[in-house]
């Protein structure tokens, strides 16, 4: 056997990005999570062949200090959290301050930042974190743009990984949509191969909220959907759940979302599955954008490196909230009823 050693930085952190980057649209995923904690009210992105070439980012946040900008870049560097405490009521998307540095790890990233009390922007440059991350002066505005180019470029078992262009922007899209319906109160605009392909403003009345769920679920949800609001000591349902009648051959509408965070989960699966029992057939599927805010606190967010599962510390009230809310909902609503009823 040969000797323990400590693996080097760089290895470490290659290794780690296994964990969360897995593709193109993980690094979006990680990169509006960014914008969106920095208060960004717009959020640009860019993409060139299916984001294997390019993934450009960039906000109108609150930006980074050029003092910190390649401290942002290293491992569990984060500025959202600095105790157990703060961890255990996080509010923010991100907190474990690992993302930049994996993803820096297996692609060439910059990072252009200014914030408001800077007169001038700073840039850091890192191509697969081989050498010292490189600050130089840069112009921007208040705000932050990360660029990532040729992801994987020195991972190739990771790179033969990738499904085509159209398949890896297929799924940079559907991580735009997610993001875009966990935020209305932001602007999104997505543009592949310098085409643009999506469009929203900041959606504040309920009728641009509603224009907003059209645009990314389709007219037809929108106009088969029951709108949900309820509320239960320390709880908080809203959202759309479409009538039995607009349902799906594939569990492929479904966003559940728990204080803007988007997460699978069983238990809120089979709320959801219970309330649609009797009303819908047994290989359709129920198509839903609902949104539970809870406290912090009573929610586990540090469960999975991709953030994308949580765990209740009460799960049985938050499954019987959700079941009775939709059950009620559904059965308020009779078959020739006109639609979008407010429950
Ligand atoms: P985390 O989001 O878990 O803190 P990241 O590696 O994603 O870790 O980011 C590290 C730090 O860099 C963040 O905590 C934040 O302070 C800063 N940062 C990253 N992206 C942005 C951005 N778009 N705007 C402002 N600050 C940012
Ligand atoms: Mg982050």
């Amino acid at each position: 056997m040969p000797h323990i050693h400590l693996l080097s930085p760089r290895l470490a952190n290659q290794i780690a990005a296994g964990e969360v980057v897995e593709r193109p649209a993980s690094v979006v995923k990680e990169l509006i999570e960014n914008a969106l904690d920095a208060g960004a009210s717009r959020v640009d992105v860019d993409i060139e062949q299916g984001g294997v070439k390019l993934i450009r980012v960039r906000d109108d946040g609150c930006g980074i200090a050029a003092e910190d900008l390649s401290l942002a870049l290293s491992r569990h560097a984060t500025s959202k959290i600095t105790s157990l405490d703060d961890l255990e009521a996080v509010a923010s998307l991100g907190f474990r301050g690992e993302a930049l540095a994996s993803i820096s790890s297996v692609s060439r990233l910059s990072l252009t930042s200014r914030t408001e009390n800077q007169e001038a922007a700073s840039k850091v440059e890192v191509e697969g974190r081989e050498m010292d991350a490189h600050v130089s002066p840069a112009a921007h505005p208040v705000g932050s743009t990360v660029e990532v180019r040729d992801l994987f470029f020195n991972t190739p078992a990771r790179r033969k990984f990738l499904r085509t262009e159209k398949t890896e922007f297929g799924h940079v899209e559907e991580c735009v949509r997610r993001q875009a319906l966990s935020c209305f109160d932001t602007g999104f605009n997505l543009r592949h191969n310098q085409r643009a392909v999506q469009n929203l403003r900041p959606a504040l009345s309920e009728l641009d909220k509603e224009r907003r769920i059209a645009s990314l679920c389709g007219q037809q949800f929108i106009d088969n959907a029951v709108v949900i609001n309820a509320e239960a000591t320390g709880l908080k349902l809203w959202g759309w759940v479409a009538l039995p009648t607009f349902s799906r051959s594939q569990a492929d509408l479904q966003y559940f979302f728990v204080n803007g965070r988007v997460i699978r989960d069983r238990l809120v699966a089979h709320a959801v599955r219970q309330a649609y029992r009797d009303v819908l057939y047994n290989n359709r599927h129920a198509a839903f954008v609902l949104y539970l805010e809870v406290d912090p606190g009573s929610v586990d967010v540090n469960v999975h490196p991709t953030k994308g599962e949580v765990r209740f510390r009460d799960g049985r009230l938050i499954h019987d909230f959700l079941f009775r809310t939709l059950h009620k909902a559904l059965a308020d609503v009779r078959p020739d009823d006109h639609l979008r009823g407010a429950v």
